[in-house]
């Protein structure tokens, strides 16, 4: 296992909510940082926390844009290719920007990482997966996706630019890796963006039912978002080309994430069951024996300490 250090790194979709976190680790660790984001989905608030340091540089544009590439002064080591909306409420509003990212926006990513002889890595997704016939998936699993559905452009995006990946390693040699990452969760998350954490602590904080779609008997396996950056850049520092699963251990149904988001929060909100949305998996769950083996890697973060962190951010979030 090879670790190597990044002295200046490119983090696409910098201003979201995973790229926010892998910004300020990758300055923690005495990076320059130049994050590129059009803010489709991201805000700047995500950043204001990390301007203390130096080496962060923003760059307001969009990556499907060849002139946005051009203008980026310098060589990167490291190019971690994170753009693209992601909540399900993102995509279904912006479904042509979430195919162009996937597609265009990645194709220029690769190519920079290839002229400046970057590391690469794409935020791929479980959603490659779709509906899982396999549980747990591992990553020779090839998935269960329609490629019309309401969600095929989120899935088919990431395949797409999984596909581009691997195309131009095979071409170019680019030292290119996939990660798949599973669901995240933690500070920074939007409230609106339709996401079961964020939606359940808001509900719970504002003292309104939360909406549990369907039974509630659907899980998912969900990971903190420190545990997510140590994975993906554990693969940067890698030579592994991945594809690799980082994701949480602990498969939790929704209907108990309402039932403790609402006990840690002491809320008085009542859970109240809404239609579940078309395509919405059953159950979700990552085999992470490659990340364990390969990359040392295994998620730390208890589920109560988790969601503590994260009610704790929301309601200061709320206060300020
Ligand atoms: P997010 O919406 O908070 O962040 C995405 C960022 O990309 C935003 O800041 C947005 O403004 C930016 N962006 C979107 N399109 C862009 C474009 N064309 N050009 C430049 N910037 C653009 O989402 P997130 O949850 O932080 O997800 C980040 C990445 O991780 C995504 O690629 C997502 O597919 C992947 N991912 C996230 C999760 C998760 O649970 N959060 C799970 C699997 C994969």
């Amino acid at each position: 296992m090879s670790r190597r250090a990044f002295r200046r790194a490119l983090v696409t979709g910098g201003a979201g909510f995973v790229g926010s976190h892998l910004c300020g680790r990758l300055l923690e660790t005495g990076a320059d940082v130049v994050c590129l984001d059009n803010l489709a989905t991201g805000s700047r608030a995500n950043l204001v926390n990390l301007q203390r340091y130096d080496g962060l540089r923003f760059v307001q544009a969009d990556a499907t844009d060849p002139a946005a590439w051009r203008a980026l002064p310098g060589r990167f080591d490291l190019v971690l290719h994170f753009a693209c909306p992601a909540s399900p409420a993102d995509y279904l509003r912006l479904p042509l920007e979430t195919l162009a990212v996937g597609s265009d926006g990645t194709r220029h990513a690769l190519d920079r990482a290839r002229r400046d002889g970057a590391r690469f890595v794409l935020a791929s997704t479980s959603e490659v997966y779709g509906d899982p016939l396999e549980h747990p998936q591992t990553e020779t699993y090839w998935g269960n996706v329609n490629p019309i559905g309401p969600r095929s452009v989120y899935d088919e995006s990431k395949r797409f630019a999984e596909a581009l990946v691997t195309a131009h390693r095979g071409v170019h040699g680019t030292d290119a890796a996939i990660v798949r990452i599973f669901n995240t969760y933690g500070p920074r998350m939007r409230t609106g963006d339709g996401r079961a954490v964020p939606t359940f602590i808001a509900q719970a904080l504002d003292g309104v039912p939360l909406t549990v779609a369907g039974d509630g008997n659907q899980t998912r396996s969900l990971c903190y978002v420190d545990d997510t950056v140590d994975g993906v850049l554990a693969l940067a520092a890698s030579d592994e080309p991945g594809p690799v699963n980082i994701g949480g251990g602990e498969e939790i149904a929704m209907l108990d994430l309402a039932r403790r988001i609402v006990d840690l929060t002491g809320s008085a909100s009542r859970i109240r069951f809404v239609e579940r949305p078309v395509d919405d998996p059953a159950r979700r769950k990552p085999d992470t024996r490659l990340a364990r083996e390969r990359l040392g890697w295994q998620p730390r973060t208890s589920w109560s300490a988790g969601l503590e962190r994260t009610i704790d951010w929301f309601t200061r979030s709320v206060a300020a």
